[in-house]
């Protein structure tokens, strides 16, 4: 039956958050980190293991409209643009943060 076929997501396809527009960009968002593999039984298994990215990002297709530009080719879809704004430390943090540099700074210099 047609109408039990799902619609195709990704490169050609619709947004993934909107199901409307037509995708033209992917979630930026580092998901996850790739810790560099230092034992490996031979150089052509590290070499595999060791090229390209080291950190996997999100890529969900999504619209203009459902992107948020968080910087020069950097998108977020909008599940992770929420996570985004709360990575970001509170004034009470912040100013932890700052006390303890200007700390560090007088114990040294
Ligand atoms: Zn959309
Ligand atoms: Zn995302």
């Amino acid at each position: 039956m047609a109408d039990n076929v799902h619609p195709s997501f990704g490169e050609h396809g619709i947004c993934a958050v909107c199901k409307r527009n037509p995708v033209n960009r992917w979630c930026d968002y580092v998901v996850e980190y790739t810790n560099p593999v230092t034992f490996l039984r031979n150089y052509k298994d590290f070499v595999a293991v060791n090229s390209g990215n080291d950190y996997t990002t999100c890529d969900l297709p999504i619209c203009d409209k459902c992107a948020t530009s968080v910087g020069k080719d950097r998108d977020l879809c909008p599940h992770h643009m929420s996570l985004h704004r709360q990575a970001k430390l509170p004034d009470g943090y912040q100013r932890r943060r700052q006390a303890q540099a200007r700390e560090s700074m007088y114990r040294e210099g």
